[in-house]
């Protein structure tokens, strides 16, 4: 599989191709300085939730100095809170022209 980018504006275009037996591609490498991705306009939407148990909560209440606070979340919190993150937004800059795209709605 490959991903061609074209800018429809100057006819700048490069091809992003897997190398590996992993089917990993290396974008900054293969788009040669012709696009750019900014790790500033790529949007991440992370949201946190609580999930607590009766159990952790129990541990918690009882713990008596901040190690012992530290010791009962390293435990439990992975267990209590969900992390999600979500790449919401992924922008694509050409070099040669400054036109760009935003991928967006990426699932
Ligand atoms: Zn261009």
């Amino acid at each position: 599989m490959k991903i061609i980018v074209l800018c429809e504006k100057c006819g700048n275009a490069a091809e992003i191709k897997s190398e590996t037996v992993g089917k990993l591609a290396y974008v900054q490498n293969q788009f040669k300085n012709r696009f750019r991705i900014d790790k500033n306009d790529v949007q991440i939407e992370t949201s946190t939730s609580l999930n607590l148990n009766e159990q952790f909560i129990d541990e918690l209440s009882s713990t008596e100095d901040e190690e012992e606070v530290l010791e009962v979340l390293e435990g439990h919190m992975l267990d209590n809170i969900d992390f999600e993150s979500e790449l919401s937004s992924l922008r694509v800059d050409c070099q040669n022209c400054g036109d760009y795209i935003v991928f967006t709605e990426i699932h």
